[in-house]
């Protein structure tokens, strides 16, 4: 996906190319009540003289989304179902404000994507539920911010085609491509080896092996370095995670599986590595923080002056390993996948999805969540979906055959 963009080339063109942006990005935040959703929201807090909010779907906290309708005034405000939109519509009623088009469901979120007055799309919300509105958004020739890892897992071959047709950047969120992103900047594209994600290892990178299958929700649910939901949280445990970011650096940097390698670093400090056929590895270094990916790619080319800073002088060492296959299963998963593309990649997504769901519940051990995915994998048919709606019922599909293999 990621070219060097026309006009980003040079340093001069870099410059005249910022002369066209428009002085003020109106955002359309789809997931604005998480986690991705208000650490951009205090982005815009931060600077007002670029960023303004034009539309938020907002899913079902409605006192989040009623505190931020009435701090942000956005055009529109998408809530996940009716019910919730008439509370939240009420809610505003009630506090005087006027002017905000409350809209509920996929369609919501979709209007909340393609709006007019939206100039750019941080595309947040978890799992496939913001698939339909992130594809509308580059089908309406918007810029998207893409945090959401499951939307390039299910449909990366659709969406990456759509954004090329139409020339449309799609920046990318999640720190290890944002990092990959930015390592490619001084780079071209055939001049690239192998890209570097770094993975933290997750609670359980030195953890015996004869003891995975007792791994309780409670234990896999304590990550070391980052604080995130509860899905992302034990796939990081597991370590799909970091088999969805290869799937999604393929797609996102058009290259085969085999060009994208795992390094396991614990400190999470080195976000990402490109190494290039000459030799070279070029690194991004930034403090934990998502509002870093976040403010690079609202900001994309240009790099606004932040208080997010670096103690260089803090950092002692920086660890390199490599990843353990065998503690790690759903690692080989995601290659396999990432080699069949299509229905195998949707299908590992939606088989992991519902069997930590599983896990959490305490329904299947540590272990059974690779099992499951596995055997789902096994049962899907080679196929490539060619329609956001055939990728559609290829992850109900998945979700089916998962739920049936636990039940
Ligand atoms: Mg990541």
């Amino acid at each position: 996906m990621f070219r060097q963009p026309q006009g980003a080339a040079s340093g001069s063109q870099l410059h005249a190319a910022q002369d066209f942006a428009p002085a003020l990005k109106r955002l359309a935040i789809l997931g604005s009540t998480g986690s991705i959703g208000q650490s951009t929201l205090s982005i815009v807090d931060q600077f007002p003289e670029r960023y303004s909010v034009a539309s938020l779907a907002a899913g079902r906290n409605v006192d989040e989304a009623c505190r931020q309708a009435v701090r942000w005034r956005p055009k529109m405000v998408s809530m996940a179902s009716e019910e919730l939109a008439g509370q939240l519509a009420g809610r505003l009623r009630q506090a005087g404000v006027t002017g905000v088009d409350v809209v509920h469901g996929t369609a919501g979120t979709v209007a909340c994507s393609t709006l007019a007055e939206a100039d750019f799309v941080v595309s947040a919300i978890v799992g496939v539920a913001g698939l339909e509105a992130t594809h509308a958004a580059i089908v309406a020739g918007k810029p998207v911010g893409l945090a959401n890892k499951e939307c390039m897992v299910a449909a990366g071959e659709i969406l990456t085609a759509a954004a090329r047709e139409r020339n449309v950047p799609v920046l990318p969120i999640d720190s290890e491509h944002n990092a990959v992103h930015q390592c490619m900047r001084v780079g071209a594209h055939a001049e690239v080896k192998t890209i570097w994600l770094t993975a933290s290892g997750g609670p359980f990178r030195q953890y015996p092996l004869e003891k995975f299958e007792s791994i309780t929700p409670e234990q896999a649910l304590k990550h070391p370095t980052w604080v995130m939901g509860r899905r992302i949280t034990i796939d990081s445990a597991t370590m799909l995670n970091k088999g969805l970011e290869i799937i999604e650096a393929c797609r996102l940097f058009d290259v085969p599986p085999a060009q994208v390698r795992v390094t396991v670093h614990p400190q999470s400090t080195v976000h990402s590595l490109v190494e290039y056929v000459d030799g070279s590895i070029l690194a991004q270094i930034s403090v934990t923080d998502m509002r870093v990916p976040i403010l690079y790619a609202l900001a994309y080319p240009e790099r606004p002056a932040s208080t997010l800073t670096f103690d260089l002088a803090a950092l002692r060492h920086l660890d390199f390993e490599q990843p353990d296959f065998a503690r790690f299963p759903c690692l080989r998963l995601a290659y396999e996948a990432a080699e069949k593309g299509g229905a195998h990649c949707i299908a590992l997504n939606a088989a992991d999805e519902v069997a930590v769901e599983a896990f959490l519940q305490g329904g299947i051990p540590f272990m059974g969540i690779p099992r499951t995915i596995e055997a789902v994998l096994a049962s899907t048919p080679e196929a490539h979906p060619s329609t956001i709606a055939e990728v559609l019922a290829a992850d109900r599909k998945a979700r089916e055959a998962a739920r049936a293999l636990l039940a």
